[in-house]
C-alpha cells in the first residue's frame, strides 16, 4: 500500500493528508492478497511523516481445533512515523538520525513513497489471537479418527460421558 508523500513532505510541519483505502495488500512469502478498508492520516512532522492507519484486514487465520483456514476481520490501529531517506528539496541522501529510535524507523523511499505493507504486517501479527477458532463452538476434530466435525458426525462409538465435554472443552 504506497502513497507518495513528496508534496506533504514540502508542506510546513502538522499538516495533514487523509485517505480512505480499499484495496489489497499482498504480503511477501503469502499467495493471497488480503483486503484491507479504513482511514490513513498522514502528519508531516518534524523528521518526517506520522501515518496512522485505522483499518480493518482480513485476515487468513488456522483454526486451532479443525485446522481449517479461516477468514476474519482484524482492526489495526497503525501509528507509525516515516523518515526520509532523500532530502525532498535538494535530493541529497538524509544522513539517519543518531538516536536509538532510528534503526526501528520505517523509511520514505527515494521516491518520496511511503510502502505501509510491512507495517501492516507487523500489526496484523500483534493483532491476531494465539488461539485462533473458526467459530467459538468450533467442535474441532474427531480424537479418534481425525475427521473434521464441522463436517458431520464421524462414526466412532460416542464414549464421550456428556457430563465431562465441558471440562474436556476447558483442557483444550
Ligand atoms: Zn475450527
Ligand atoms: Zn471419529
Amino acid at each position: 500500500m504506497e502513497i507518495n508523500v513528496a508534496q506533504l513532505l514540502k508542506s510546513p510541519i502538522g499538516t495533514t493528508r487523509s485517505y480512505k483505502v480499499d484495496e489489497e495488500v499482498e504480503f511477501e512469502g503469502e499467495t493471497n492478497p488480503h483486503p484491507v478498508k479504513g482511514d490513513v492520516k498522514l502528519i508531516r512532522t518534524q523528521r518526517g511523516v506520522l501515518a496512522q492507519a485505522k483499518i480493518e484486514i482480513q485476515a487468513e487465520l488456522t483454526c486451532s481445533r479443525c485446522l481449517e483456514f479461516y477468514r476474519t476481520p482484524l482492526k489495526l490501529d497503525i501509528e507509525e512515523e516515516y523518515i526520509p531517506s532523500i532530502d525532498v528539496n535538494t535530493g541529497v541522501p538524509v544522513e539517519s538520525p543518531e538516536d536509538d529510535s532510528a534503526d526501528s524507523a520505517f523509511l520514505i523511499d527515494e521516491h518520496h513513497v511511503i510502502d505501509l505493507t510491512e507495517a501492516i504486517r507487523q500489526y496484523k501479527l500483534l493483532a491476531s489471537p494465539m488461539k485462533p477458532l473458526c467459530k467459538e463452538t468450533c467442535p474441532g476434530l474427531c480424537v479418534h479418527c481425525g475427521k473434521n466435525l464441522n463436517e458431520g458426525k464421524c462414526n466412532c462409538p460416542d464414549d464421550t460421558d456428556p457430563r465431562w465435554s465441558a471440562l474436556t472443552e476447558k483442557k483444550l
